[in-house]
């Protein structure tokens, strides 16, 4: 149902450092990001009933995509709830992978109001972009992958936005290889997460514009699972300013001939800062290519 995405190491970056640096090329999954390992996992566990129901999300951006996309494939309904502000592009990429599409309100808590409703009064099933043990144990299968192809690794960087990709990943990395180390990887400007960890429970966080904007934001104040299990399982976080993931971005474009977006690209920045110095073989996760492409647009 989902590529097997390739481990490679990165010449300019090993030679840079001294050390064995892998690139989990992730951004290269059906989709463009890794969403689609855990939409997909979580279709899959639904019931027969609850396949026909239809599952709903509120989401423009990947997870919305990964959802529209496993849903046709297994030959679920997907309804995408979003609000009159969403750009038409955005809204015919989801309708391309099959969902049914609502444009509800103007903001996304007035889709998220037509999510509750469908669940409420039509009986779907809502699959939210991180915090469901079967969305985490999708993202997780991405870990045993890279250990898979690199058994020992010092280090894995991965982004951190709700936490999904990280606490499946690390579930993953600590049961096989528990001296593995796990860093969860941000921007300084909305790391709700991170906020959340400091404040030693989940608590709202402004939500600020950034070139990682698949890292925006928050965690949920109900949060059931990603908080705890980050808590537990990552060993170390990093924050990085704008210029430092357009860094990031620049470097995998020039040295590593890839296209990815800034929430993909904090891993290698966190490197070209300096904010993480590898010690030994080092795996980072390249989690998504698309790009908001709307500035160029603009300019043009
Ligand atoms: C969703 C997303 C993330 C963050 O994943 P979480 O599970 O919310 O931590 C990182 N990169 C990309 C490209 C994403 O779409």
């Amino acid at each position: 149902h989902v590529h097997r995405t390739s481990l490679v190491a990165s010449a300019a970056l090993s030679g840079r450092h001294g050390q064995a640096i892998l690139l989990k090329n992730e951004h290269q999954q059906i989709t463009g990001s890794f969403k689609l390992r855990g939409a997909t996992n979580t279709v899959l566990s639904l019931s027969e009933d609850e396949r026909r129901r239809g599952v709903a999300a509120a989401s423009t951006g990947n997870h919305g995509r990964a959802l529209a996309h496993a849903a046709e494939a297994a030959g679920a309904r997907a309804v995408i709830c979003m609000s009159s502000l969403v750009p038409d592009n955005k809204i015919e990429a989801i309708r391309a992978l099959g969902a049914e599409i609502r444009i509800v309100g103007d903001s996304q808590d007035d889709a998220q109001v037509e999510v509750d409703r469908l669940v409420a009064e039509d009986g779907l099933v809502e699959v939210p972009p991180f915090d469901r043990a079967e969305v985490i144990a999708g993202q997780g299968t991405l870990g045993l992958e890279i250990l898979e192809d690199a058994p020992g690794l010092e280090a894995v960087l991965v982004p951190l936005s709700g936490g999904g990709l990280i606490a499946g990943v690390a579930l993953a990395v600590k049961t096989i290889s528990p001296k593995t180390r796990v860093i969860g990887v941000c921007m300084e400007r909305g790391a709700a997460m991170v906020a959340c960890l400091a404040a030693g429970k989940p608590v709202a966080v402004e939500e600020l514009e950034t070139l990682a904007d698949s890292l925006g934001g928050g965690i949920g104040l109900a949060n059931r699972y990603t908080f705890s299990m980050v808590r537990e399982l990552v060993d170390e976080t990093v924050l990085l300013s704008e210029r430092e993931i357009a860094g990031g971005i620049v470097h995998a474009y020039r040295e590593e001939r890839e296209v990815i977006e800034g929430a993909a690209a904090v891993g290698i920045a966190a490197v070209l800062a300096g904010k993480f110095r590898p010690a030994g073989p080092t795996a980072i996760v390249l989690s998504g290519k698309n790009i908001d492409r709307s500035a160029e647009h603009t300019s043009e």
